[in-house]
């Protein structure tokens, strides 16, 4: 089974995806816990990449795409198609959805293209359940600044910016709904892991 959080910054992702796996370890089940950018020793160098330099140095948009779909179909090949074969629960925060709301809507390429870049990356992977944290950019931007993450960068985008990478994901949602859990990231988070692992469940028995 394949699970991806997304979501925009200070969504709680990270919170709600180690509630998720905790609750699977916790029925001996095999858990893979990942990301995107950066869960392998190249991802950790595109990472840096993307998401160190701001300004002039940044990246253009079609480069970015690139590397991101670079860092994708390596963590596909190493890490996550392996532990799907060996019956794995892979949950992964972030994966296509990320690059078709933030190098397309949010950078302005055109979707079709970044998710054509991004199916050729995986191979067509996809995962079984997207949960989609939303969340209004104003507080999420806050509850990230608050942890200081990557404050630089996360000021260098517009509200607008933020706006876009919002509705493109709640888009995504809506045009495939069996595929999506949508729940609002200003929602008490045990209440939030109380869905997503009941939503988890019925995939685990189906
Ligand atoms: O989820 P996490 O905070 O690790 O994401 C790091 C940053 O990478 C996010 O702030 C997001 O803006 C950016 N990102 C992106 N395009 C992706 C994935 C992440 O711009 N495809």
């Amino acid at each position: 089974l394949f699970v991806v959080f997304e979501g925009g910054e200070g969504a709680g992702k990270s919170t709600q995806l180690e509630k998720l796996a905790a609750r699977l370890r916790e029925q001996g089940r095999d858990v893979v816990v990942t990301r995107e950018p950066g869960a392998t020793v190249v991802g950790e160098r595109i990472r840096a990449l993307v998401l160190e330099d701001s300004g002039a140095d940044a990246p253009s948009p079609r480069a970015e795409a690139l590397l991101y779909a670079a860092d994708r179909a390596h963590h596909v090949a190493t890490v996550v198609r392996p532990a799907l074969i060996r019956g794995a629960v892979v949950v992964s925060d972030r994966y296509v959805d990320s690059s078709l709301a933030y190098q397309g809507a949010g950078r302005t390429l055109p979707v079709d293209e970044v998710s054509w870049l991004s199916s050729w990356a995986t191979g067509g992977l996809k995962p079984d359940l997207v949960v989609l944290l939303d969340v209004d950019p104003r507080t999420g931007l806050s509850r990230a600044a608050a942890r200081n993450q990557g404050a630089d960068r996360l000021e260098a985008e517009s509200v607008a910016f933020h706006e876009r990478v919002r509705y493109a994901f709640l888009d995504l949602a809506a045009n495939d709904p069996k595929r999506y859990l949508v729940l609002d990231a200003a929602r008490p988070v045990d209440e939030i892991a109380g869905q997503v692992g009941r939503r988890v469940q019925e995939l685990l028995v189906d």
